[in-house]
């Protein structure tokens, strides 16, 4: 029996391929139903990390694609110094999609599949330890990067928009994702989390005047992430996989690939040893890469980040050099090892009862753990 804790992106990819390779699968998940850490709100899979068109690469790992999903290729994304950018790519530059507990959802595709493989997923079940092995897929352990946002309903047009600067968003970037009458906006930090709420609050108005937000029945959402560099992925007989193991995309946020592939590695391997040596394979570069693009973008401020903006719309095609900003170099790989990690968030002792994102105080309206 192959177990696994966790049926988010990554959990569930193992499953689906322990599965294929004929093994019994048990899936634990302390909540109700999969992807309710989310709120129906808007994620990109991201299609540039790799040429291979990230669908077809999902198809070959045997996950379908049945879930519902946009191709973006334009976004218009606004620098600090005020101007806007159209970024007009040839091929899809991410896949709009939606986490939650919504039929047509990533999370319930993905359940879906799963349940119809065999795998046997047992709800309301939070699992510690798995005394004889398996994958673990608990998501992130700690906060070092946060969304904060709200989903909504809107007559808007659809469109995706990103911004940054320091004053919308610190060292991280706000978007704003429209689709069908329903939208996404949120601020992504990777500092400052003291002030989500004026970072939000900054964003709206941004959005209202840049790009005519309008909306209807709003709601907070908000979650966080994890990254950081493993040095190792495998503890004893358990494969760390996803935000469990740090793999995150740490520029920009953009974890969903590196959960579904890492949990394919794992569910695939037959051992923990082959689950080392695959992800070092895999995933290691792209992992050591962005968190080099992370620490550089953090000091590049508001100047630098105009430069970006102009680096992206540069040549014929935006996607590509997004491929060129991901792609893993070995100077990137050494770097990345004497990069100061982020420092963690200080648990303010005066968070009590708070709708904070980011602390520990267990308790929040934005509706995360
Ligand atoms: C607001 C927000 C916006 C994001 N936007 C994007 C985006 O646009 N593009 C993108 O690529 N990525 C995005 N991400 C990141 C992406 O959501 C994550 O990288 C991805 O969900 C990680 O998948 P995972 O399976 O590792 O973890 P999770 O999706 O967190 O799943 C972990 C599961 O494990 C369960 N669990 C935890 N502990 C236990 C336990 N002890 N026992 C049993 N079950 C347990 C949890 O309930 C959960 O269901 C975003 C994240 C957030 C929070």
């Amino acid at each position: 029996m192959f177990e696994i804790v966790g049926a988010g992106p990554a959990g569930l990819s193992a499953a689906l391929a322990a599965r294929a390779r004929g093994a019994e699968v048990m899936v634990h998940e302390q909540r109700a139903n999969a992807g309710m850490r989310f709120h129906g709100d808007f994620q990109g899979l991201e299609n540039w990390t790799s040429d291979t068109d990230v669908l077809a690469e999902l198809e070959s790992l045997g996950i379908q694609t049945s879930f519902d999903y946009t191709a973006v290729r334009e976004i218009v994304c606004f620098a600090p110094d005020g101007s806007d950018h159209r970024l007009r790519a040839k091929r899809p530059l991410f896949y709009l999609l939606r986490r939650g507990r919504e039929p047509g959802s990533l999370d319930q595709a993905l359940k879906n599949q799963a349940l119809h493989a065999g795998v046997t997923i047992q709800f309301n079940n939070r699992r510690r330890h798995l005394p004889n092995g398996g994958a673990v897929a608990e998501g992130p352990h700690r906060a070092d990067v946060i969304a904060v946002g709200y989903v909504f309903d809107t007559d808007m047009a659809d469109g995706c928009y990103a911004a940054v600067g320091e004053r919308l968003a610190g060292a991280g970037y706000s978007y704003l994702l429209v689709d069908k009458g329903r939208g996404t906006l949120a601020a992504c930090l990777f500092d400052r989390f003291h002030d989500e709420r004026q970072f939000l609050d900054e964003t709206v108005a941004f959005f209202r005047q840049a790009a005519g937000l309008r909306w209807n029945n709003a709601k907070r959402f908000g979650g966080t992430g994890n990254y950081h560099h493993p040095h190792g992925a495998v503890l004893g007989n358990r494969s760390y996989v996803g935000e469990a193991a740090g793999f995150q995309d740490a520029l920009f946020g953009f974890g969903l690939r590196h959960a579904l592939i890492s949990g394919h590695l794992a569910g695939s391997a037959g051992s923990s040893n082959a689950y080392d040596k695959a992800w070092r394979r895999r995933l290691s570069a792209l992992q050591a890469a962005s968190l080099f693009n992370r620490w550089l973008y953090a000091r590049l401020g508001d100047r630098g980040r105009n430069i970006l903006i102009k680096y992206l719309i540069a040549g014929s095609d935006p996607r590509r050099q997004l491929q060129r900003i991901y792609s893993p170099a070995p100077w990137k790989s050494a770097l990345s090892r004497w990069l100061p990690g982020q420092p963690p968030q200080p648990a303010d002792s005066a968070h009590r009862n708070c709708d904070c994102t980011w602390c520990r105080c267990q308790r929040n309206t934005a509706g995360q753990e």
